[in-house]
């Protein structure tokens, strides 16, 4: 297939050189000439405006930093510019509003159209391990599908348009939350005179037991290898998960639900953030949450 691939950074610079070893044609296109050199590197093509990558396309893929990028992205370099009858990917993380208008724009135009938000962080796009969750409709999902397994391992398709973000911003609010539960639980099992390595043996198989907890622990030396052991170096960086979370808690609001929890994750992260250059991986809040002066080792 001919794909037009727009946003090469972080993650779209590994999904598009995916793209390319998945045997598609790829034309890139991004504001940094930086991530247009990369992409040449891995195969793609490049091109000085979202419009001219998208000439004679089957398929257009975004990963864009936020819903004001993907809407103005769409109205005025995509829509009309892809040949008629192009399906288009959005697999940033953006709100399901804006998901939802800039789709129905595409499908009036006669475009096909899936928000396809991640599941994965860096290592996972250039890997071609990601998570992709899909809104659409079937035929546009049906159309998605092939290119987004060039990219990832599972492609699952979650209902109608928009519901692509809803999955990945009510997964993303729970993974906030037991990512803070851990980081107590941890500290306190510390301050009482536990030994965390015992706790985590104790609580990994027992009703605790949570993701944060057993594949991605904050805490250095204590279970699998995860970004504590690396200085909370890589893995997925604070700025995002309080993005995440402020995408949660206003479509929440919107759906009138009282998010309780959801909204204390949204502040402590927010409060951290704002203390921190937010780029360290979102797990390193537990050096907000310990005691002061409490050593992190184990
Ligand atoms: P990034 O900032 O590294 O990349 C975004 C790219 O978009 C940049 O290269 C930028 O130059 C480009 N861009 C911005 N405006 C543009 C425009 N008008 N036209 C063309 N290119 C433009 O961000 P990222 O980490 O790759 O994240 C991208 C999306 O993926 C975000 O929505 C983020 O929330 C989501 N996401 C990121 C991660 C992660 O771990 N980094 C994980 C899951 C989801």
């Amino acid at each position: 297939m001919k794909i037009a691939f727009i946003g090469l950074g972080n993650m779209g610079g590994g999904m598009a050189a995916n793209l390319v070893k998945a045997g598609h044609g790829v034309r890139a296109f991004d504001l940094s000439e930086q991530a247009l050199a990369a992409a040449r590197e891995h195969g793609c093509e490049t091109f000085t405006s979202a419009s001219e990558a998208c000439e004679g396309v089957d398929a257009v893929v975004s990963m864009l930093p936020n819903g004001t990028v993907v809407k103005s992205v769409y109205t005025s370099d995509v829509i009309g510019k892809a040949p008629g009858g192009a399906v288009f990917l959005d697999c940033s993380t953006i709100d399901v509003a804006t998901a939802r208008e800039v789709a129905e724009a595409a499908e009036a135009a006669g475009y096909a159209m899936v928000d396809a938000p991640v599941s994965g962080g860096i290592a996972a796009a250039e890997a071609g391990t990601l998570t992709f969750m899909v809104g659409g409709t079937d035929d546009a999902f049906k159309r998605a599908e092939p290119v987004l397994q060039g990219m990832g391992k599972a492609v699952i398709h979650a209902g109608q348009s928009g519901n692509g973000q809803a999955a990945k911003i009510c997964n993303n609010m729970l993974l906030g939350i037991h990512m803070i539960g851990t980081c107590e639980a941890f500290a306190m099992a510390k301050k009482l005179g536990l030994d965390p390595q015992t706790f985590y043996d104790i609580s990994s198989v027992s009703s605790g037991q949570c993701w944060s907890m057993t594949s991605y622990c904050p805490l250095p030396g204590v279970g699998p290898k995860s970004p504590a052991d690396n200085g909370y170096q890589g893995g997925f960086a604070t700025a995002l998960m309080l993005k995440d979370l402020k995408l949660a808690l206003a479509a929440a609001d919107t759906a009138g639900v009282d998010t309780q929890m959801g909204r204390r994750a949204l502040k402590l992260y927010d409060n951290f953030n704002s203390e921190t250059t937010g780029q360290s991986d979102f797990s390193s809040i537990i050096q907000m949450l310990l005691p002061a002066g409490q050593d992190l080792s184990n």
